[in-house]
């Protein structure tokens, strides 16, 4: 998901609907808008669908004025499975003592099922079925006499990832679990401030990027005192997700001060090096696979061309969250450049293979326009984990290699040769010269080493084993 929050300008909607709009890759099921003003009080609309299409219309720009709000951008990965609901729809609003707040979340938190328990036996009365929505109910329960007080209170109780963007009549609030495991950057734009998943939401609102917002921080934001950061959780090495950089983020956006789309470009040619092979085209599986397809024919020598052509009026797949939808999505939104690759070696690049419906389709289809040999290279090591961190990955049986060799999955794809990076590939092309430490992992890799660096306790109930 994507979150965005801004304070002090004249209309805190436009500003957040741009910002979303910037964040649309985050999620694409459905966003949300909340926004204060001091005469008409709170004001929310939740919509599903894409944000050009809900958040440019005037009349429903002109039920959220204010100068401070907050928004975010969906796609499921807890609650309700499958489509989404209006009412998991966020950001979440209540009132309670000390006023009222609003929260938009991105992350999972991996306690959700036992602190919704919990709450609706003490009398908390849940409107959704989102894990985020236990951070509202945390905080009305809260004793504390001010809302970021009992916000610390409230997240203290979560485990899991969760990056929050948060709002209060006059505040603006922002806060990383202690692993900062989802990003969450500052930006300043005039006299206000801003929030955002994503640094490529400063640039479209034309914000000036001031900081990250540092794992295990909180950030309270007003117009009257500026920027105090608060130290809620005990401190721990940060543990930011490596998925985020392979394919999740924005190539424009800048992750822990590297550009995302240089590091996937250094994982195409990590690739290169690990796992050469003769050809006579580099192709990307577009978009998410181009800055590595790049890498790679920068590194190996051999040309890059464009062998499979994206229909820009396609979401992304993986975000769709159903199968059968999956299964044709791939033919709605990608084609076989059918001059280019007949007769020919093309090495294919893409960023992952989770199921491999996506790796499946594409080699049927290449194959039948005629080309030669199919290589494919894949710029993340073999999924073999579901992640319970806020990316929706499918249960473990559904991932090709949690049951899968390398060998076997090439076998069954029916191509030619199939490689992944490696692990410390990875790393390497993220920055870690030396690799991954295994004493101290420098990142979040679960996905690919199972290795989850906040126990997945929700999921252990449900039978699910480490
Ligand atoms: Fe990111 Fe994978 Fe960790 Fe999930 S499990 S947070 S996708 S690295
Ligand atoms: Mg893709």
């Amino acid at each position: 998901c994507g979150v965005f929050g801004v304070v002090g300008v004249s209309s805190a909607a436009n500003f957040t609907a741009l910002g979303l709009h910037a964040l649309q890759h985050r999620g694409q099921e459905a966003g949300g808008i909340v926004v204060h003003d001091p005469e008409q009080g709170f004001n929310t609309v939740r919509r599903f669908g894409y944000v050009r299409d809900n958040f440019t219309q005037q009349d429903v720009m002109d039920m959220l004025p204010g100068p401070i709000g907050i928004g975010h951008v969906r796609y499921s990965t807890s609650g309700s499975k499958g489509a989404t609901a209006i009412r998991d729809v966020q950001p979440f609003f209540g009132e309670f003592a000390m006023g009222g707040a609003a929260i938009a979340h991105n992350g999972n938190i991996t306690n959700a099922d036992s602190l919704r328990r919990e709450l609706i036996e003490r009398g908390s009365i849940f409107q959704s079925s989102s894990d985020s929505e236990c951070i509202i109910h945390l905080m009305a329960r809260s004793l504390q006499r001010n809302i970021p007080e009992r916000m610390k209170d409230a997240l203290r109780r979560v485990e899991g990832a969760f990056s929050v963007v948060a709002m209060t009549r006059t505040k603006l609030i922002g806060v990383r679990d202690p692993l900062g495991v989802r990003p969450l950057v500052l930006g300043k734009v005039g006299d206000g401030w801003v929030l955002s998943s994503e640094t490529c939401a400063l640039d479209i609102i034309g914000a000036e990027f001031i900081r990250e917002v540092e794992p295990g921080e909180m950030v309270v934001i007003s117009e009257k005192d500026g920027i105090v950061s608060h130290r809620p959780f005990e401190a721990k090495k940060p543990r930011f997700c490596i998925f985020e950089h392979v394919y999740f983020s924005r190539p424009d956006s800048i992750l822990g001060g590297q550009s995302v789309y240089s590091t996937r470009e250094n994982i195409g040619r990590e690739l290169a090096k690990e796992a050469p092979v003769d050809a006579d085209l580099v192709c990307p599986v577009p978009d998410s696979g181009t800055p590595a397809a790049i890498g790679y024919s920068l590194e190996s020598g051999i040309p890059y061309a464009m062998g499979i052509i994206r229909n820009q009026y396609m979401g992304r797949t993986f975000i769709e969250p159903s199968e059968s939808i999956r299964n044709m999505g791939v033919r709605l939104k990608l084609n076989v450049n059918r001059a280019l690759v007949r007769g020919k070696r093309i090495i294919l690049v893409d960023d992952s293979v989770v199921r491999g419906t996506t790796s499946h389709k594409i080699k049927e289809m290449i194959l039948e326009a005629g080309a030669a040999e199919v290589h494919f290279r894949i710029a993340s090591p073999p999924t073999a984990w579901p992640c319970f961190y806020g990316v929706d990955t499918p249960q473990r049986e559904k991932l090709l290699a949690a049951t899968m060799s390398t060998e076997e999955m090439r076998e069954h794809l029916g191509v030619d040769s199939l490689k992944f990076i490696s692990l410390d590939g990875l790393y390497r092309a993220v920055g870690e010269a030396k690799g991954r430490d295994p004493a101290s992992p420098q990142y979040c890799d679960a996905c690919f080493s199972g290795d989850y660096p906040v126990e997945p306790s929700d999921q252990i109930h449900k039978g699910f084993q480490l």
